[in-house]
């Protein structure tokens, strides 16, 4: 148990917080960010379509990705595979034999659980009991409480304490060694009880594969079995030698890519944190034996730095080293966000030795290998990976940009404190009214603007409430045009976080938003 977590409770009231995301979701549909997929028939289980802010704010994202991984390092390009893949890259991959879920069913409510979900809830379950007696005594002692010696000396958060250190070491030993009758045995022990039918009727814990399968071909007989791929790493793996063949690229470079991917998830909730059908963003780095710990470290750090860039708040992040590594892997680390529910994953870091191009090699029968010139010897190479879902990107923004703010005079409102050069509408252009040549004056400036930024154009209510429906979405700029414009070529500006309001010569607007909205902004921060 960590004291941050007294910070944390104090950060963000839960129940709160919890309010807070489901207005966010019912938010997203609202301003026409995220719908639930094929929502005429009542949807599909965790999957989600991006409406026409959502798609903007998400190709932002991508772009920022991609431009710090492909515009920042000469030595990392970009590739896009195909998501079909031979069916034996999934062989050596290892993922038909152990991309698995441990799940459990409740035989009353007929509910599928992964059961290590089940029992992560659990420890989640005393951490809160230890937190909220760690809050009470800190209200109780105020400025004099001491928290790192009242979790050592306190009897109940100590009782509390030597319970989650028990169940944890169980927990992951029993993960570690995919022992799914201990997995059984511990929710059985632990009086963990489905959350619908209330009961503890549960069944064994089976594996269960995450992949998607599907045919290739046109008859049963002749047909392949295809998977749609659970990680987009091994199209780049399998591209290995054409990157670095055709682009003469040298050890240490990286090929990095954005796509979708797959996974049959047997709880799938939390908007679009879990879903079936998502998107990520990994890049695979090439490097020399032994090296693989110094460049962990680097991409570790740089990583963060990318995060931290967008200015939604340092201590929002976190990093969550693995205690279990898969079975590719000799180092591993997420970097977490803090959503609503918790610090969650957004990104992972894994250094995956010379694993998957080793599999490869020994599957198709090729050789992959480099060529060192400098040590005039050939080698596999090691990979250290960066790998974020885009999706997730996404909610831990909205999460962070959400804020409901209380006006004088009562009034509430609602904004999207996106980071401006994120925001799906850089500028609104608003002609005060909808007549005296003020519509084509706006027109006019609109064209001006539209070249560079996302531009849009609203004449329909009163000023106040259009510039609600634009703090709604995160637009950073409204310019209004109104009489003395025409006189003047003067406009105001008013600004989304503070609300304030400047009146700006025509010819100024662009370098006003542009410095604003420009990504270089966020490299050079990167670049420090
Ligand atoms: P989790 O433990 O949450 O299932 P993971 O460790 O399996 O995630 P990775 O395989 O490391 O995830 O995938 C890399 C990134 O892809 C994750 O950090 C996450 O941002 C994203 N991702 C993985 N699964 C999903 C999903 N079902 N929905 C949305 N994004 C996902």
């Amino acid at each position: 148990m960590q004291p941050f977590l007294t910070e944390y409770c104090k950060l963000y009231n839960m129940a709160t917080q919890e309010e807070t995301f489901k207005k966010l979701v019912a938010h997203c549909k609202e301003y026409g960010f995220v719908f639930p997929s094929s929502e005429i028939y009542d949807g599909l289980g965790a999957v989600y379509d991006y409406g026409q802010n959502g798609v903007e704010l998400k190709n932002n994202i991508k772009r920022y990705w991609w431009d710090s991984m492909t515009l920042l390092h000469e030595n990392i390009v970009g590739i896009d595979a195909a998501i079909f893949m031979h069916p034996t890259t999934w062989k050596a991959s290892g993922h038909v034999d152990a991309f698995n879920d441990p799940l459990i069913d409740n035989r009353d409510s007929k509910k599928r659980y992964r059961a290590d979900v089940l029992i992560e809830e659990q420890l989640a379950k005393i951490e809160d009991k230890i937190n909220k007696e760690v809050e009470k005594a800190a209200k109780r002692f105020g400025d004099s409480f001491d928290e790192t010696m009242f979790r050592q000396t306190n009897p109940r958060v100590m009782e509390h304490q030597e319970h989650w250190n028990q169940l944890h070491e169980r927990y992951s030993k029993a993960m570690n060694a995919s022992d799914l009758a201990e997995l059984k045995q511990i929710i059985l022990d632990e009086e963990i009880v489905c959350p619908i039918s209330g009961t503890r009727n549960w069944t064994d814990v089976r594996q269960f594969n995450l992949m998607f399968q599907t045919e290739m071909g046109s008859t049963a007989d002749g047909a392949m079995k295809i998977y749609l791929r659970p990680e987009t790493a091994q199209g780049i793996f399998v591209n290995y030698l054409n990157v670095q063949k055709t682009g003469r690229m040298k050890i240490p470079f990286g090929i990095a890519q954005i796509g979708k991917a797959f996974r049959n998830e047997i709880v799938a909730r939390q908007f679009v944190f879990r879903m079936r059908e998502f998107e990520q963003m990994e890049m695979q780095f090439f490097i020399k034996p032994g090296t693989e710990m110094e460049w962990f470290k680097h991409w570790k750090e740089f990583r963060l730095k990318w995060h931290k860039a967008l200015g939604l708040g340092d201590e929002k992040y976190r990093y969550h080293d693995h205690e279990k590594l898969a079975h590719y892997a000799n180092a591993a680390t997420d970097i977490e966000f803090l959503m609503p529910f918790g610090f969650k994953e957004v990104e992972g870091i894994h250094s995956r030795t010379n694993f998957d191009l080793s599999q490869h090699a020994k599957y198709s029968g090729k050789k992959i290998e480099y060529f060192d010139p400098e040590l005039n010897e050939s080698y596999t190479p090691y990979v250290i990976e960066t790998s974020i879902g885009v999706d997730r990107m996404f909610l831990s923004i909205m999460c962070a940009a959400y804020k409901e703010e209380q006006l004088e005079g009562g009034e509430t409102r609602v904004v999207l404190q996106l980071p401006a050069v994120l925001a799906p509408v850089k500028v609104c252009v608003m002609p005060l009214v909808k007549k005296d040549g003020l519509p084509e004056k706006a027109r006019e400036i609109m064209d001006m603007l539209k070249f560079d930024f996302k531009t849009t154009y609203d004449e329909k209510d009163s000023i106040g409430k259009r510039y609600r429906r634009q703090d709604a979405i995160g637009t950073p700029f409204c310019i209004t045009i109104d009489h003395d414009t025409l006189n003047d070529n003067c406009v105001t500006v008013r600004y989304r976080d503070t609300m304030a309001q400047d009146r700006v010569k025509i010819e100024d607007l662009h370098e006003l938003i542009a410095k604003a909205v420009d990504m270089k902004q966020l490299y050079r921060k990167l670049m420090a």
